[in-house]
């Protein structure tokens, strides 16, 4: 069984991995907590890169470095870089012991991000993205959706590069997530994450349980 969480930052994702986990634990069940990006020692590497920049180091010639923008194709070559390291090292094993593999984003995240939030086209995200993964695609996706300026509030962290992103970029991701969700309606389950966390952690579980079942 393969499960992603969704959503734009703040939502609670990492709370309710948290929560999903001690619960399939509970039911004797072998479980593989991961995430994106950063899911493996290459994507630790990788992720550095995309939330805090390139490291400054002078050019060949010795002349002073210029602070290094990343490309948007060059970011979406990255985030599907460490994807495709992520499915062939850590989920593709687990999934394939027989193990729940839960990881706290997945390729939604980059239909939403890369595509809706920029300037690249969701087929060529899509493609890029299913190329790296084989197309694997998780079994049950849980969207966290809540409004943007109000998930931001709850970040106990100081914004990182792509948080502090402006111009409604949030707003259009979260837009984007709704509409995957509602072109999938048998992979994703959209919770209300404005809720509190017990609130939405129910939903989440009575979902869970019934697929377990099943
Ligand atoms: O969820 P987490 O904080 O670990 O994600 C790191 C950052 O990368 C997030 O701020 C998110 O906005 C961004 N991201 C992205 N495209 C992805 C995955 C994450 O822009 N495919
Ligand atoms: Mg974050």
């Amino acid at each position: 069984l393969f499960i992603s969480f969704e959503g734009v930052d703040g939502v609670g994702k990492t709370t309710q991995v948290a929560r999903l986990r001690d619960h399939a634990l509970s039911m004797g069940l072998d479980v593989v907590v991961t995430r994106e990006p950063g899911g493996t020692p290459l994507g630790k590497a990788l992720r550095r890169l995309l939330l805090h920049g390139v490291p400054a180091e002078p050019n060949d010639d010795g002349s002073p470095a210029r602070a290094a923008d990343i490309a948007p194709r060059t970011e979406a070559l990255i985030f599907a870089a460490d994807r495709a390291q992520h499915v062939a090292e850590t989920i593709l094993p687990a999934l394939e012991r027989g193990a729940v593999v839960i990881t706290d984003r997945y390729l939604d995240s980059s239909l939403a991000y890369q595509a809706g939030g920029r300037e690249l086209t969701a087929a060529q995200i899509r493609s890029l993205s299913l190329w790296a993964t084989n197309d694997l695609l998780p079994g049950r996706t849980y969207l966290l959706d809540m409004d943007p300026a109000l998930s931001h509030e709850r970040l106990t962290h100081s914004a990182d590069r792509m948080e502090s992103a402006g111009d409604g970029f949030q707003e259009r991701t979260r837009r984007a997530f709704l509409d995957l969700a509602q072109a999938e309606p048998d992979r994703f389950l959209t919770v209300d994450a404005s809720r509190s966390i017990a609130q939405v952690w129910s939903a989440i579980r009575a979902d869970f349980d019934a697929l377990v079942a099943q």
